[in-house]
């Protein structure tokens, strides 16, 4: 039998427990605990709320990590607190949109692409004098970071806009033409810097960017980064290839630069080489110097002493290659080899061509007669590769000698064979006349460098007929 006591106690702590509640919410609106609740509103934001009858106190998301031990000792409220679920929660990204004065009227663009986030949060029990309860949410960690999507509107007008962006390909030009790796790097995509050096090197730069651009607008791909907007057009005279440079915004600058542009150049047609006349190389090493193609008489190389036997002045890269030729020649049994001839100026050339014009002259032949002649053997100022500087006339005999003595076989045998290691070429060797106009000359050897020089010797320009190094060198076109 359950006692009388047994029965009352649980009825009497009910009775007091529901008097306690009563008490409660009749002094709510002056508790502490509301006072408390009001002062911590005032301090985070947060808000409280009474919920299916039950006093519950909600603190929403975002509270700073300390808040309740803030209210414990601001208020003496006996507080505590557990972890009783960790959950997480979408955050997707919101959108908003602005206007952006640079972009094109009426067109529009989001930036960065946003993409929905997760929240690691924890729910907390909160029991107040060990008799309110409340839940917040705590969040502790962002696993994916929401990001925020703005979408924008422009405001440009896009007469204006073609205006600026011919003017930024003008600069463009400008920059490029004068080499000014910053100024044009302004103008370009930042994965094209790199391209930069390639298009300095493009030896008839001056003529591919000379041509007129048009710009035209149209919205094409978008990226998180980038849009492109339009397309700049070369078209030039006699020539059916028109290249377009696309044209893009950078969304996060602000700014227009310019992509492929070294592809968009090297697709356009090269600058005509002229067949004959005054080259206009201001470094004319690598010209194809011939009876075709004369050096300005300004051309003046510089030049230093060869020191090897027989004197003379070249270009310094030629004194070295034809130091090592010396030395080699020497080491294959050659005793005596000399330079006769090097350098000579443009009017040295001309008085020299005088001199065997008035020989001829001497023979019997008229003065057209006698300038045909000489020019088999002797180039007409300007057209001597010795105006180079670059270019020797070798002999393997004592002066004086004849350039056909029998004494010089073995030095032209090894020139021949050698010269090419050394970046020499023959340049006007056995058969050459009907290319190059010029009879057989063996001890006639030009420094093209060593790595030209073995390309051609490997071409067999030595063993087959036409192919020449005039004919290379234009090929080439490095001047
Ligand atoms: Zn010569």
């Amino acid at each position: 039998m359950m006692k009388l006591r047994e029965v009352l106690l649980p009825i009497l702590i009910g009775i007091a427990t529901i008097g306690s509640l009563g008490m409660f919410l009749w002094e709510w609106p002056t508790s502490p605990l509301h006072k408390g609740i009001a002062w911590h509103q005032l301090r985070t934001g947060s808000f409280a709320s009474v919920e299916n009858g039950q006093h519950a106190l909600t603190l929403l998301y975002g509270e700073a990590p300390n808040q309740t031990a803030l209210q414990k000792k601001s208020l003496g409220l006996t507080i505590t607190e557990t972890i009783v679920e960790t959950k997480e929660v979408a955050l997707p990204f919101t959108v908003e949109t602005s206007t952006d004065p640079t972009f094109p009227a009426e067109w529009e663009y989001t930036f960065p692409a946003g993409h929905d986030g997760f929240a690691e949060v924890e729910v907390r029990e909160v029991q107040v004098n060990g008799k309110i309860t409340a839940y917040y949410d705590h969040s502790t960690r962002i696993l994916t970071a929401p990001l925020h999507e703005k979408r924008f509107i422009g405001e440009k007008v896009h007469a204006e806009l073609t205006k600026q962006l011919t003017d930024n390909w003008n600069s463009l030009k400008t920059a490029l033409s004068k080499k000014q790796q910053n100024t044009a790097e302004s103008f370009l995509l930042a994965t094209d810097f790199g391209t930069l050096a390639s298009i300095f090197k493009i030896s008839d730069l001056a003529y591919r960017l000379e041509h007129t651009a048009s710009v035209s607008l149209a919205l094409g791909e978008e990226s998180e980064f980038l849009i492109q907007i339009g397309t700049v057009t070369l078209q030039q005279k006699n020539c059916t290839t028109k290249a377009t440079i696309p044209l893009y915004y950078l969304k996060d600058q602000q700014q227009y630069r310019l992509g492929n542009v070294l592809t968009a150049l090297q697709s356009l047609c090269a600058k005509p080489k002229p067949t004959s006349g005054v080259l206009s190389c201001k470094n004319c090493w690598l010209a194809p110097v011939s009876k075709n193609f004369a050096l300005p008489s300004s051309y003046i190389p510089y030049v230093v002493a060869t020191g090897v036997t027989g004197g003379g002045y070249v270009t310094p890269d030629t004194r070295t290659a034809l130091q090592k030729l010396f030395a080699d020649a020497k080491a294959n049994g050659i005793s005596v080899m000399r330079v006769s001839s090097s350098y000579r100026s443009y009017t040295t050339q001309q008085s020299l061509f005088n001199s065997y014009v008035n020989n001829e002259r001497k023979k019997g032949l008229t003065y057209e007669q006698a300038v045909v002649k000489a020019n088999t053997y002797s180039a007409k100022p300007g057209h001597s590769e010795h105006q180079l500087g670059t270019t020797v006339d070798i002999m393997g005999c004592n002066y004086p000698c004849n350039f056909y003595d029998s004494k010089n076989t073995p030095v032209y045998t090894y020139l021949h064979n050698n010269a090419h290691k050394f970046g020499l070429i023959i340049s006007y060797p056995n058969g050459s006349e009907p290319y190059t106009g010029y009879t057989y000359e063996p001890w006639h050897i030009r420094y093209i460098g060593v790595t030209r020089a073995q390309e051609l010797y490997n071409r067999g320009y030595l063993t087959k007929t036409g192919y020449y190094l005039q004919q290379y060198l234009s090929e080439k076109g490095e001047y």
